[in-house]
C-alpha cells in the first residue's frame, strides 16, 4: 500500500466516523417540541425528526377544536378499533399501535395517531375521521415549519438546525 493510498484511507476513515457520531448525537438529542395549550403556540424543534412536529400539530388541532380527545365518544372509537382486531384476529397497524400506545393522556394518544398516519386523516378509519380536522392550514402549517432553519408560522416557530 501506498503512502498516498494509506493517508487518502485514514482520511475517509476519520470521516465516517465523524459521520457516524453526528448520526448518534441526533439520535440520542431528545425530542423538545412542545406545544402550549395555554397559549396555542407550537414549537417544533426536533432536529429533523418531524414526526415531533405532526404530534405537536395534532395538539393544536385538538385545542383548535374544543379537545376532542377528552370526550368518552374518542376513548369509545379508539378502544373499538382495538376490540375489532381482536374479535377478528386479524393484526391492524393502528390497533397495534393503539394498544401499545404507552402514555395513557388521551390527549396524547390523539396526537400520537396523528403522527402516527403522518397528517394525513384520509388514512384513518372512518369512526376516527370525525375527531380529526382535513383542513388545509394543518398540512401547510406542518410544511412551513418542516424547512430547515429557524422558521417562525404563524404563532409557531420552529428550530431544526
Ligand atoms: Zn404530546
Amino acid at each position: 500500500m501506498s503512502h498516498k493510498f494509506k493517508v487518502v484511507l485514514i482520511i475517509i476513515v476519520i470521516h465516517l466516523v465523524i459521520l457516524a457520531l453526528t448520526l448518534l448525537i441526533i439520535e440520542l438529542m431528545p425530542d423538545r417540541s412542545s406545544y402550549s395549550f395555554k397559549l396555542g403556540v407550537l414549537d417544533c424543534n426536533n432536529l429533523g425528526r418531524l414526526t415531533g412536529c405532526q404530534h405537536e400539530i395534532g395538539h393544536k388541532m385538538d385545542d383548535d377544536l374544543g379537545m376532542p380527545s377528552l370526550t368518552p365518544e374518542f376513548a369509545i372509537s379508539t378502544q373499538a378499533i382495538v376490540q375489532e382486531m381482536l374479535i377478528s384476529l386479524k393484526p391492524n397497524d393502528l390497533a397495534i399501535f393503539i394498544e401499545v400506545y404507552p402514555d395513557k393522556d388521551p390527549r396524547e394518544l390523539y396526537a400520537g395517531i396523528y403522527a402516527y398516519v403522518g397528517g394525513d386523516i384520509s388514512k384513518l378509519p372512518h369512526s376516527l375521521q370525525q375527531y380529526y380536522s382535513g383542513e388545509r392550514s394543518y398540512s401547510k402549517l406542518y410544511d412551513c415549519l418542516a424547512r430547515t432553519g429557524i422558521n417562525v408560522c404563524g404563532r409557531s416557530v420552529s428550530f431544526l438546525t
